[in-house]
């Protein structure tokens, strides 16, 4: 704390972010990254790129990456945005759309930067509770409100709702800005992107972080309504021209070239995740059903939080949120399937040790 801090600065209570590790080797299933590298391609892409070019600003409109992305979705490049990783997209969206004369609305339980966001940008919301099974139930959005912001599939759940419920959403509030973060819907969930046609109120984020295994390259982008858009591209004008620099459009638009890469690495984390589900489940967890690349699991008779520190102690990372409704839960990361067998092994003997 300082005195020369401003009053915004003194009131701010900013993300947490999951633990990166320095020097001892652990098993890392805390922050949902992919547990294999990108596609070799992005790394021949990103080394051709580094050379005496760098001495020069990158595009600041990132054509290159939008009409790739504007490809992929069957889209065309003004309705595409990228930034500095989704949460700097998700920022701009904060302060471009979701300030609204009506409370923002967004689960009770789901990704921990939106209500910092509302923090930062002085945004006003209201939370809306997941059901007994955490899940969102989309009849409880029919409320009067300025915007509504749901993760699709939610974190730290990892529950999706249908495309049907989305649209559902959408029909409700025809007036309201409606974005739905779909950072992991590439493992299992229904993409809102192919309703922006019929619904100039829908932005949908993406992000390079998880299935393209890119979370160090930090990609992110935007799907809407052209004019959504144009409202994004003027905040990122006035915050920052260049969010991408060479490399990462780069090494962005090769991910975004390499299907087979992606539908291999995709399949085999969701094959890990129906393994390492049937794993948890033998000793005794129940695991809520997931659409991304992680699981939400709770033992009936174990504290989550000591079972977060047994594992640390055995040198593997999961994420545990001392929290209202979900302090019971663990959020696991699916790794290799060598990491899960790990996890496995060590759950199994903290389990055991303690019932002897
Ligand atoms: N949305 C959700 C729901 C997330 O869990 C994350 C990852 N923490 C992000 C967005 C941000 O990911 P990134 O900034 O790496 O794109």
């Amino acid at each position: 704390m300082s005195r020369f801090w401003s009053a915004r600065v003194h009131a701010l209570t900013p993300y947490v972010p999951g633990e990166q590790p320095k020097g001892r080797q652990l098993v890392k299933l805390n922050t949902n990254e992919c547990p294999y590298g990108p596609s070799p391609h992005v790394l021949e892409a990103v080394r051709s790129a580094a050379d005496d070019g760098l001495r020069l600003y990158p595009d600041p409109q990132s054509t290159r990456l939008r009409e790739s992305l504007a490809r992929l979705h069957g889209l065309t490049p003004d309705q595409v945005f990228v930034g500095n990783g989704s949460d700097e997209v998700l920022a701009h969206a904060f302060q471009a759309l979701l300030q609204q004369d009506g409370p923002l609305l967004f689960p009770d339980i789901t990704y921990s930067f939106y209500p910092v966001y509302c923090g930062l940008y002085g945004i006003a919301f209201e939370t809306v509770p997941l059901d007994e099974a955490l899940r969102i139930r989309i009849e409880d959005y029919r409320r009067p409100c300025g915007a509504i912001i749901l993760a699709n599939p939610n974190a730290p759940t990892g529950t999706a709702v249908p495309l049907s419920a989305v649209e559902q959403l959408l029909r409700d509030h025809p007036d309201q800005p409606v974005v739905v973060d779909e950072a992991y819907v590439d493992f299992g969930g229904e993409s809102a992107i192919p309703l922006i046609g019929r619904y100039p109120n829908l932005l949908v984020v993406h992000t390079l972080s998880k299935s393209r295994a890119l979370a160090g390259l930090r990609v992110g982008a935007a799907f809407g309504d052209a004019a959504l858009i144009e409202a994004l591209v003027r905040v990122k004008d006035s915050f920052n021209s260049y969010p991408l620099d060479r490399l990462a459009e780069a090494g962005a638009v090769a991910a975004l070239e390499d299907e087979a890469w992606f539908q291999a690495t995709r399949g085999r984390i969701m094959d890990s995740r129906a393994r390492l589900e049937r794993g948890l489940a033998t000793l005794g967890f129940a695991v809520l059903p997931s659409a991304a690349n992680f699981l939400f699991a709770r033992h009936p008779d174990r504290a989550a939080g000591q079972l977060f520190a047994d594992l640390r102690e055995r040198g593997i990372l999961v994420r545990h949120w001392a929290k209202p409704r979900i302090a019971d839960y663990l959020r696991i990361t699916v790794g290799t399937d060598a990491e899960c067998d790990a996890l496995l092994a060590a759950l199994t003997e903290i389990l055991g040790r303690d019932r002897a």
